[in-house]
């Protein structure tokens, strides 16, 4: 008698609660689930699997130093999560499974089969919760509705936190009633290895508890002012690590409020601003929890369903290759290509130039994120998509387009992060970075939109929705 611990995107041993209370129980037996094609059809990407298999080894270390074993079972789909964990959990002779919730509408399907297939089965199921700080369904408004707003969201949030009760869960206790053994981790998952983005993004708690306490010591207390400018180390670098659950929302809430002395809602503007961040993601979790819609590819607003997107191979080739003649769009996504990550700031300006510049499909550039992205994330990337396309909760409004140009004069003044990614600009005068239609550099790709003409379409477009 003793639990299967189902990892999925928690990859940590720390703040574990499906771990942890297993632990306490005794004879634990940990499980991870190999579904490659599953996760293909989610449009997750090379650098997300190899980081994920980064991520496996030191989970793995770190478990058999605590006694348990991981067992690593390859499905292919989710559909054969159900039969093979039970019939595990038989074989090992354990009587309960445990497993941290998640929230996009396939995994929440996945899980309800799995919690039936148990009951028949005579296993028992526990269910915790671990990815966000406050549950989807737990912050509501006055009239018992989910939020669409962020602002009153983050308001209501604040007032709900105990920030005294943030203390995040330690270790699992040590297993000694069983000889743990190390499985067979494949060398790699669906032809991607651990190597891909390891030297940009190693894997593991460790790792991500490093950059955690870095942050805090330093660049935290300048983040309020930092975090729009490409060029700078000015953030966490913590999504990658957030998105696998190699470190919980909450062992981050709990870092932050220690440095701000306790205090959550008010003081270190930097800290305040961060947990801001940490907010944001909750709030994308709990929309796509509230709203399942979200998760089947629709739009957030119906409505914004009959835009009428334009369809061009060729702008959408030119969006992704970073040759779109805007410099600081061009450097974004060839940030994104090159180093499978790329700054908040040109997620917005690349995701606008994509949805209201193009006028495609945002869809089509949330695939593409979520195929480069090593942080890719269903939540934060639909949510970011829909903001910037005006489609989503919150969104920004359709009339507010961002200029590509004073963006880049806003946010890169000197060029600087332009010029690292776009050699062809490099010895180009600033005129040329912030007025690019207008000082055509030889050797770089000239506009391929005017800005006014084509921030005029998209108001069209979205002025017809009206009508
Ligand atoms: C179009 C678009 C797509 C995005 N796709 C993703 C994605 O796939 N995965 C992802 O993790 N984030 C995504 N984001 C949100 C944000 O850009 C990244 O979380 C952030 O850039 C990661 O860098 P960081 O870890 O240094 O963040 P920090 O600035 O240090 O923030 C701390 C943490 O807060 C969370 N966070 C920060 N900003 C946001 C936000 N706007 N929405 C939700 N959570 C946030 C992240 O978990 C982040 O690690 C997207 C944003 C946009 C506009």
């Amino acid at each position: 008698m003793g639990t299967l611990v189902w990892f999925r995107n928690d990859l940590r041993l720390r703040d574990n609660p499906a771990l942890y209370h297993a632990s306490k129980r005794g004879d634990v037996v940990a499980v991870f689930f190999i579904c490659e094609t599953q996760w293909r059809d989610h449009d997750v990407g090379d650098n997300r699997l190899g980081f994920l298999l980064d991520c496996l080894h030191p989970l793995e270390r770190d478990l058999l130093k605590r006694g348990i074993s991981l067992r690593i079972e390859h499905v292919g789909r989710f559909a054969g999560v159900p039969e093979r964990i039970v019939r595990l959990a038989r074989s090992l002779n354990l009587d309960r499974v445990a497993f941290n919730e998640e929230y996009p509408l396939n995994e929440k399907k996945r899980d309800s089969r799995v919690i039936r297939a148990c009951k028949t089965a005579g296993v028992e199921t526990d269910v915790y919760h671990s990815g966000t700080i406050l549950p989807p369904g737990s912050v509501l408004t006055g009239n018992g509705d989910p939020y669409t707003v962020f602002t009153p969201f983050k308001r209501r949030w604040l007032s709900q936190v105990d920030s005294s009760a943030l203390e995040p869960l330690g270790l699992p206790r040590r297993q000694g009633s069983q000889t743990a053994e190390s499985s067979a981790l494949p060398g790699s998952i669906d032809g991607v290895d651990r190597a891909r983005v390891a030297k940009r993004f190693p894997g593991g708690e460790a790792e991500a508890q490093r950059r955690l306490r870095d942050f805090m010591q330093g660049p935290s207390r300048r983040y309020a002012s930092d975090r729009d400018f490409p060029e700078l180390d000015g953030t966490s670098a913590l999504s990658a690590y957030l998105s696998v659950g190699a470190i919980s929302p909450r062992q981050c809430l709990s870092a932050a409020v220690k440095a701000n002395r306790g205090r959550i809602g008010d003081g270190d503007p930097g800290i305040c601003t961060w947990i801001s961040e940490l907010i944001w993601r909750d709030f994308y979790r709990h929309v796509i929890a509230m709203f399942p819609h979200v998760s089947r590819g629709q739009a957030f607003r119906p409505e914004a369903d009959r835009v009428a997107w334009r369809r061009s191979a060729k702008d959408l080739a030119a969006w992704q290759e970073g040759r779109t003649g805007y410099p600081l769009v061009d450097a974004g996504m060839r940030q994104l290509n090159e180093t499978g990550w790329m700054h908040n700031r040109l997620r917005m300006i690349t995701a606008m130039f994509l949805s209201k510049h193009l006028l495609l499909d945002w869809r089509l550039g949330e695939r593409y994120f979520m195929n480069q992205l090593v942080d890719g994330d269903f939540a934060a990337n639909n949510g970011g998509w829909q903001w910037s396309a005006s489609t989503g909760t919150d969104a920004a409004p359709y009339f507010r387009i961002f200029n590509p140009s004073t963006q880049a004069k806003r946010f890169d003044p000197e060029g600087r992060f332009i010029r690292r990614w776009v050699p062809e600009l490099e010895g180009a005068p600033a005129r040329s970075l912030f007025n690019p239609g207008k000082h055509l550099t030889p050797g770089y790709q000239a506009p391929i939109v005017d800005h006014a003409i084509a921030r005029q379409r998209a108001l069209d477009a979205f002025k017809a929705l009206k009508n």
